[in-house]
């Protein structure tokens, strides 16, 4: 449409808008995007990224002690909040620009402002900033919701109370005592982050084993490394209410036990971020939950608006959402029919110890495979051997002993997902447990683990 003001306008600035927009004009598309909050979206500003470093950061507390096993003294050890906070914005600050050159040598148009569609090709624009200029629309023959997803709190009363992940990154302090509600990615992570930071930490997950969907065995392991790295667990302990107390906040659950905490974080999921964005009125259907539908292209109800990322609630991944965003690119601006494969999407959390995946679980390899072989290792890592903790590694590989190939790869334990990346590629290219067992181990590293497994026999 040569009428329009631009090929492609894109709806939020995170991780897959950005590359669907970068990657739009690189093709000769006039492209313009627009982000209401922050360049970067939620990996960059209040996720992925901070959360790494609060990881590493956490992980020091560890360290400091373990260095005496290796003749290191190091005094007795402190930490500052307010340092590790604002150098993480710092580096954030960064990113934020790094981001906005990227959009801008590509050639794109940025809008701060929020964007609402009015219909199937037109967008109002509302400027957020201090001195806001009148609401101007624009036009587009293609439109991208990438707007991602927002933190979701349970209804109970004194719900006004909690934080959700959103506040963790800009804590004017860090709490005594915090009580974590939920067993997802973002719970356990944070569960890792506050304890090995000197916070008294309280997991509270309402069902009987925290990460649903991930393999059981490695659900068990880590139960129990968490335990011992001071991580209070308690299983099956929905929240009845929060209520605050002089100074701090005392939390009921369903079997009325109280715990006293000076903050409550909700990690109980993260919704669509669809409210307000007129897309009733451009046409396009949502899901009860307020994702966006889409098909196999990622094309709506409306036929030249499409969405990706968190927003069409697939696979709240960043990388997917990239790759959905190339795939967007590319179909409409160099004639591809690109698909993502959901397949194999390798995964880690960054617990402590970490979590790296690749594949089905035991639970569904059994589902579709009548004869299932179980590879299994659990270790001390070598460094452990002279500090004397009692952290393990646990590994497991899932092979169909129809045709010897390797299904899936789960681990807990340190740098799991740097090690898992590479097992990912191996399970994509359909390696079999034969290609495992010829290829020659990096010696003494723990991945060798994973190509001199024996199978195990239950
Ligand atoms: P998740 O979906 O991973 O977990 C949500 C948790 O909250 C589950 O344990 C769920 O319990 C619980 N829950 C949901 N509703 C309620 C409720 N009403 N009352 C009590 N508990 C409830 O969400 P997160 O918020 O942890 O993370 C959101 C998504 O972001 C992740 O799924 C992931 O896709 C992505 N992410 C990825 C990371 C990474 O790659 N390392 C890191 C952080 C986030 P139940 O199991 O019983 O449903």
């Amino acid at each position: 449409m040569a009428g329009c003001d631009y090929d492609l306008f894109v709806l939020g600035a995170g991780s897959g808008g950005v590359r669907a927009a970068r990657m739009a004009a690189g093709l000769g598309a006039r492209v313009g995007i627009a982000e209401e909050r922050y360049l970067g979206g939620t990996c960059v500003n209040v996720g992925c990224i901070p959360k790494k470093l609060f990881v590493y950061g956490a992980h020091y507390r560890e360290d400091f002690a373990d260095a005496r096993a290796y003749g290191w003294q190091t005094g007795p050890a402190s930490f500052d909040w307010a340092t590790l906070r604002d150098a993480k914005n710092r580096e954030i600050e960064r990113l934020n620009g790094v981001y906005r050159g990227l959009l801008e040598r590509a050639g794109v148009d940025i809008f701060e402002a929020r964007a609402t569609l009015l219909d199937r090709h037109t967008v109002r624009l509302s400027d957020r900033t201090a001195d806001s200029k009148p609401d101007r629309t624009l036009t587009a023959r293609y439109l991208l919701v990438a707007t991602g997803s927002w933190p979701q709190v349970p209804r109970f009363p004194g719900d006004d109370l909690v934080v959700t992940s959103n506040e963790l990154f800009h804590l004017p302090r860090l709490p005594r005592r915090a009580l974590i509600l939920g067993g997802g990615y973002i719970a356990v992570e944070f569960a890792g982050i506050f304890a090995g930071l000197g916070v008294d930490t309280t997991l509270a997950y309402r069902g009987e084993l925290p990460l649903r969907g991930f393999d059981e065995g490695i659900r068990r392991f880590v139960l129990e490394e968490m335990a011992a790295k001071n991580v209070r667990v308690r299983l099956r302990s929905p929240i009845e209410a929060v209520s605050r107390q002089d100074d701090a906040l005392r939390c009921r659950f369903a079997d009325g036990d109280t715990v006293a905490a000076d903050l409550v974080l909700a990690a109980t999921g993260r919704a669509p971020a669809t409210a307000g964005l007129g897309l009733a009125e451009a046409g396009v259907a949502t899901a009860p939950n307020g994702a966006v539908r889409v098909d196999d292209g990622y094309r709506t109800s409306a036929s030249n608006v499409y969405a990706i990322g968190d927003v069409i609630d697939r696979v709240a991944l960043t990388p997917v959402a990239i790759a959905e965003g190339m795939c967007v690119a590319y179909n409409l601006f160099a004639g591809e029919e690109r698909r993502v494969c959901y397949e194999n999407v390798p995964t880690a959390i960054f617990c402590q110890p970490n979590i790296g995946t690749v594949g089905p679980t035991e639970e569904a390899a059994r589902q579709r495979c009548a004869n299932l072989a179980v590879y299994e290792s659990t270790f001390r890592p070598l460094k452990h051997t002279l500090t004397g903790r009692s952290e393990r590694t646990l590994m497991k590989l899932l092979v169909d002993g129809d045709d010897d190939r390797v299904l899936a790869a789960h681990m807990c334990g340190p740098e799991a997902g740097e090690i898992v990346q590479g097992l990912g590629v191996a399970i994509t290219a359909g390696a079999t447990k034969a290609d495992f067992d010829r290829t020659i181990g990096i010696h003494p590293t723990a991945a060798e683990e994973f190509v001199t497994m024996r199978e195990t026999v239950r």
